[in-house]
Order: structure tokens, then sequence, then C-alpha cells
């Protein structure tokens, strides 16, 4: 149930993580669909998804990236089983490229979905992550914990309509 005392962003599409999945979905959308409005909510505080959460040494692609990379921003780089951290450039520099970057809303975290089919509306609330100093990314194996942080109540919710773009 939608609670109407909470303050809402109406968008048309809510797309889950700022991974290689979610950056490309933000492309098929503003470049299909320019005159929808979207947002992507990303738990953590960083694009890239498992190209930024996995660091450790060696860390790297198993497939090609002429195949994992984005075709509309295909891979240009000499090695083309890549290393993570090159990924994660390619990952972060392309939402930028394209202005997808702006559109992310970070920790913030999808932890329910309400679907109204009276409005054929899908109400969202994202809850923040708060994450302590101490666990937050530095770059080192094994202090990444998103499991370790605690959440609350965003406080606002976000609304999705398949029906139409009108908020
Ligand atoms: C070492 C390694 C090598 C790999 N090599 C290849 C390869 O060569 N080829 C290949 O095809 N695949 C490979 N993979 C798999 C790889 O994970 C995927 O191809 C791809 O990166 C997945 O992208 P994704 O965006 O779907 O998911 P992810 O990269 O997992 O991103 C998901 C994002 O969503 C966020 N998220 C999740 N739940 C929520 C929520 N409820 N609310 C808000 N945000 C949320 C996460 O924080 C994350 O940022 C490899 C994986 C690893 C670990």
């Amino acid at each position: 149930m939608t609670d109407h005392n909470i303050p809402t962003d109406h968008i048309d599409v809510l797309i889950v993580g700022a991974g290689i999945s979610g950056i490309d979905a933000a492309y098929r959308i503003q470049t299909g669909n320019p005159g929808l409005r979207y947002a992507i909510l990303e738990a953590r505080d960083a694009i890239g998804g498992t190209w930024d959460l996995f660091r450790y040494p060696g860390v790297r692609s198993d497939s090609d990236m002429v195949t994992l990379g984005f075709p509309f921003r295909p891979w240009r780089q000499e090695k083309s089983i890549a290393d993570g951290a090159d990924i994660r450039d390619y990952v972060r520099e392309t939402a930028r490229a394209f202005g997808i970057d702006k559109a992310i809303r970070f920790r913030h975290r999808a932890v329910a979905a309400d679907w109204s089919s009276a409005t054929a509306r899908c109400s969202c609330a994202p809850a923040i992550m708060i994450t302590p100093p101490a666990m937050r990314r530095t770059g080192r194996a094994g202090t990444v914990s998103p499991g370790a942080s605690s959440i609350r109540n965003s406080g606002r919710r976000i609304s999705t309509c398949t029906a139409s773009a009108s908020s």
C-alpha cells in the first residue's frame, strides 16, 4: 500500500543497480524513449557493481570485452580479457559520457515495491544505506561489507507508471 503522507517522486522507469546492466538499461531508455523519466537506485556508493565490489589481485573478466562491453560504446583497449579496475573505469566513464551518472541515487537500496492495479503504478520505498566510515570502500579486498551497513527509510517514495508518462 502506498502511504500518501510520504512525499513521492514520480518517474516512469526505476532501474535497480548501477552495474553494467543498469547502465545499459539507462542508455536504452534515454535513447529509445527520451521522453521517459528514469532513476537508478544503487545500494552502494559507486558505479560498476561487480567491477567495483571485487578488488582482489588478478580480478578480471572471463570472456572478452568485445562481448561483455556496451555495444553503444565498444571496448577499445588492447587487452580484451580485461582487469577488473579497467572494466570499472569503463563502466563509470560510460555512465558519465552519456549523463547516466546524474540519474543515480547512490546508497539507495530498493527494499520493497507495491503495485496498484487501480492506478497502474508501482511504488517503491528505497532505504538509504548508512555505512560507518570504517566500512567504506578503501580499495582493499575485504573492506566492503554492505551487510554491516544499517539502513533507514529514505522518507521519500518513488512511483513509476507503466501506463503512461504522466506524473
Ligand atoms: C571475477 C568475475 C569475472 C566475471 N567475468 C565475466 C565475464 O567475463 N563475462 C560475463 O558475462 N560476466 C562476467 N562476470 C559476471 C558479472 O558479474 C556480470 O557479467 C556483470 O558484471 C553483472 O552486471 P550487473 O549489472 O547485472 O550486476 P552487478 O555488477 O552485480 O551490479 C548490480 C548492482 O545492483 C546493486 N543492487 C543490487 N540490489 C540492489 C537493490 N535492492 N537496490 C539498489 N541497488 C541494488 C548492487 O549494489 C550492484 O551495484 C564476472 C564476475 C566476476 C565476479
